[in-house]
C-alpha cells in the first residue's frame, strides 16, 4: 500500500512534528539532532505511535528523566559534602602537544592530569567545583526536559488533540478558529472557519499575466444583517435585511488570530 502523509503529529520522543501514515497511525522515520548537533542519528521515536494517541514512550522518558535529574542532584551534593570527589584533577603543569591538522602540525598546551588524591589542594578545589557544576547541569536539564515532556503529553495526549491536518498547518489556520474579516470597519464581522481546502485563485503572476493557482481557502459565513435605510420613493426608514451567504476566502487575505497552533509550535521549536 502507498504511504499518504496527509497527516502530521508530534513525535513521544523528540516532540517534533512530523508526517504520520494514515494506515498505521506511525510517525514516519526522522532524524534527531541534540543542541549543537553532537549526537545524529534516527530518533527512536520513529515508527512508533504519535503522541496524539499514545504517551506510553514519552511516559518512559518521563521517568527517565526524574531519575537522571535525582541521581546528578545527588552526585553534586555529595561533591560538595566530600563524600565522593573526581578522578582527576589539574596539578598545574602543562605539556606541549603536537597536533595535526591537513595544512601541517602547530602546538598546542594541555593540562597535566593526575588522580584526584595526588593534586594540590587548590586544584582539588577547582576540580570539585567544575564537576558539581556539570552534575547541576546535567540534572537542570532533565528536570527542564521532563517539564516539557509533561507539558505537551498533558497538551496533546490528555486534551485528545487529533494529528494536524496538512492543510490546516500549512494555512496557519485551523476548522474551528474565529477570524476577523474586514478588520475593525462597519462592514468587518467575526467568522468561525468551518472547512479548509485547496481551491482554484486567480493571480497575476510576474510577466506571465492571468494564471489560475490552488491555495487553500478558508469557508466562512458572513452573517444576515439587517440596517435601517431611508427609501426616498415613501421618505420612511424601512428595515432592509441581508441574508447570510456562506463563501470561500483565500487564507492568504484573512488575518490570523493570535496564537494559533502553528505559532505555538514554532515558537517552542517544534516545527520547520
Ligand atoms: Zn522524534
Amino acid at each position: 500500500m502507498k504511504t499518504i502523509h496527509t497527516h502530521r503529529g508530534h513525535c513521544q520522543k523528540c516532540l517534533r512534528v512530523h508526517a504520520i501514515d494514515v494506515h498505521t497511525g506511525l510517525v514516519a522515520k526522522h532524524g534527531y539532532t541534540v543542541d549543537g548537533g553532537y549526537f545524529n542519528g534516527e530518533c527512536y521515536g520513529s515508527g512508533e505511535l504519535s503522541l496524539h494517541v499514545s504517551r506510553e514512550l514519552t511516559d518512559r522518558i518521563i521517568v527517565l528523566c526524574a531519575e537522571d535529574d535525582a541521581a546528578y542532584t545527588k552526585r553534586a551534593e555529595a561533591l560538595k559534602a566530600g563524600t565522593i570527589t573526581p578522578e582527576t584533577a589539574r596539578n598545574g603543569e602543562t605539556r606541549k602537544v603536537v597536533k595535526q591538522t591537513r595544512r601541517g602540525s602547530y602546538n598546542t598546551y594541555e593540562d597535566v592530569m593526575v588522580p584526584f588524591a595526588e593534586a594540590p589542594a587548590n586544584y582539588q578545589r577547582d576540580a570539585v567545583r567544575i564537576a558539581v557544576h556539570a552534575a547541576e547541569n546535567i540534572a537542570r536539564q532533565a528536570r527542564d526536559h521532563r517539564k516539557m515532556m509533561i507539558e505537551w503529553a498533558a497538551k496533546i495526549y490528555d486534551a485528545k488533540v487529533p494529528a494536524y491536518r496538512n492543510e490546516d498547518l500549512e494555512s496557519g489556520l485551523k476548522v474551528g478558529d474565529v477570524v476577523r474579516i474586514g478588520g475593525k470597519t462597519k462592514k468587518g464581522f467575526d467568522a468561525t472557519v468551518e472547512a479548509i481546502e485547496d481551491r482554484d485563485y486567480q493571480t497575476f503572476g510576474y510577466r506571465r499575466g492571468r494564471q489560475t493557482i490552488s491555495i487553500p481557502h478558508a469557508r466562512i459565513t458572513r452573517p444576515a444583517t439587517t440596517a435601517k435605510v431611508m427609501n426616498y420613493d415613501t421618505m420612511k426608514m424601512e428595515v432592509k435585511t441581508t441574508p447570510a451567504t456562506t463563501y470561500w476566502e483565500a487564507v492568504r487575505s484573512i488575518k490570523k488570530p493570535e496564537g494559533t497552533m502553528v505559532d505555538i509550535l514554532k515558537k517552542a521549536g517544534l516545527i520547520d
